[in-house]
């Protein structure tokens, strides 16, 4: 079996070849810890998560390295720092805001069901691999120091620009609005920045400038270097990142280590809008990870995430998600059939996936096998419950059971055990008027009835 996946360098799908198949790298550009993330956030790491599952099912899961780095030192952060904790030095109010935050993000991703990446760099801890690739690149003439700045000279890089395939002139364009007057070129790109007093701050690489700190794109391709060589297989990150976050990463690292490639394939994940506008703060719609947790199981977001192919646009809407709830429940209740078998991954499923994370196409063959489940075949229950538990999803318990009780408060679990316990008691004297009475009455307060030979149990429809 092999994958096909979208690169964004030739526009088209392409077959990986894995430059080493006993060691698939992966780089995925992880979050900057300064807010709670939001919806849009948890897209590449779901879709990343799903792709990181089926490399390691392919390959493998000790041969299979995934590197999702934590941008711990940012403006943004510097900003929230002090804007929270005004009382108390800079750099003791980012390490709360760095620690809070991150946190708060892993708690998030685990309760989507994503796995912990091989290896979780913070930049923080790479200063030293950045200063080492700023000094080759000033060393090779490929940077420039200007103004206690160090900046990557654009024009010393031939091919620059073939990712997000922007002609000079729109670059140009966008580079003009806030040019900072130490720059050669308008393109040109901060390496290394001075701290403003109180930031933090680092000795600058070989002492060529003030002390000061690395800007942000460096520090992918340093630690992409660090995990993963200086070349590897696959980066992705969100479609935002293209230009100019991966444009400048790949210029820096082939530049620095003389390579014509720094990941064999480039992939990225669609925007993500919420019930039909773009999420800001300003709109109020600005829907945090955290907040939908409150709200709903984390197995229904990453549903709901998988439901759209991931290079498609998103529009994230209450709708969809009570449609993912349904679905996943209808498929729980199934996998509850399995007296605790397990199946096959469906191969329709892993070929789904295999073309490009065709999601779509594979909750498609889980509603088939649903289906073939519900008329009675009990080895396709089981292949449900083991490929849904591959996907991330969680299997055992009582399902969404539990959650559409405390979305049913006004439900008395007491009124409907007696309601239940009244119709078997109808039922064995074959009052089946009765009993049907009773069953039409729990249904209209949303409870099911699953008559089988050990008796009938009750759930609550949606
Ligand atoms: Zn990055």
């Amino acid at each position: 079996m092999y994958l096909t996946l979208h690169d964004t360098l030739i526009r088209a799908k392409r077959r990986l070849e894995p430059l080493d198949p006993a060691r698939v790298r992966m780089y995925v550009c992880g979050p900057t810890v300064y807010d709670f993330a939001h919806i849009g956030n948890a897209r590449p790491v779901i879709v990343f998560d799903l792709l990181f599952r089926l490399l390691n099912y392919v390959y493998g899961a000790d041969r299979v390295v995934y590197v999702r780095n934590i941008t711990d030192v940012d403006d943004k952060i510097n900003a929230r720092a002090a804007e929270e904790y005004p009382g108390i030095p800079l750099n003791e109010a980012i390490r709360r805001v760095t620690e809070i935050t991150d946190r708060q993000f892993h708690r998030d991703v685990a309760a989507l069901g994503c796995l912990p990446p091989t290896v979780e760099p913070r930049a923080t801890e790479h200063v030293a691999e950045m200063k080492q690739l700023i000094e080759d690149l000033v060393v090779e003439g490929n940077a420039y120091v200007a103004q206690d700045h160090v900046l990557f000279a654009v024009g010393s890089m031939p091919d620059y620009g073939k990712l997000s395939k922007r002609s000079l002139d729109e670059m140009m364009a966008g580079a003009r609005v806030d040019v900072a007057p130490y720059k050669r070129d308008p393109m040109d790109f901060v390496l290394w920045k001075p701290s403003k007093p109180g930031e933090p701050s680092w000795p600058s690489p070989a002492g060529i400038v003030a002390p000061g700190r690395p800007g942000w794109h460096i520090e992918c391709s340093a630690m992409a270097w660090k995990h993963l060589g200086k070349t590897f297989d696959i980066h992705g990150g969100g479609i935002d990142l293209v230009f100019p976050h991966h444009e400048n990463e790949i210029a820096q690292s082939r530049c620095a280590f003389h390579t014509p490639q720094m990941a064999s394939i480039w992939m990225h994940n669609g925007f993500l809008q919420v019930e039909g506008d773009k999420m800001s703060k300003s709109l109020g719609n600005f829907v945090t990870i955290r907040d939908l947790l409150k709200e709903w199981p984390g197995d229904v977001l990453r549903f709901q995430m998988l439901m759209t192919q991931y290079r498609q646009p998103i529009d994230w809407t209450k709708i969809a998600t009570e449609q993912a709830a349904t679905a996943l429940d209808a498929f729980q209740q199934v996998t509850k059939t399995t007296e605790g078998r397990d199946g096959r991954i469906s191969s329709a499923v892993l070929q789904a996936l295999a073309d490009d994370l065709n999601t779509p196409l594979a909750i498609a063959e889980l509603h088939r096998l649903a289906g073939e489940a519900r008329k009675g075949d009990f080895y396709a229950a089981c292949d449900l419950k083991s490929t849904l538990r591959f996907l991330g999803f969680s299997v055992d318990g009582d399902g969404l059971q539990d959650f559409l009780k405390r979305r049913h408060p006004d439900l008395d679990e007491a009124k409907i055990q007696a309601l239940v316990d009244a119709r078997a008691q109808a039922r064995a004297s074959k009052n089946f008027a009765e009993s049907d009475r009773i069953r039409d009455e729990l249904a209209a307060i949303g409870v099911v009835l699953k008559d089988s030979k050990d008796g009938t149990t009750w759930e609550i429809a949606r």
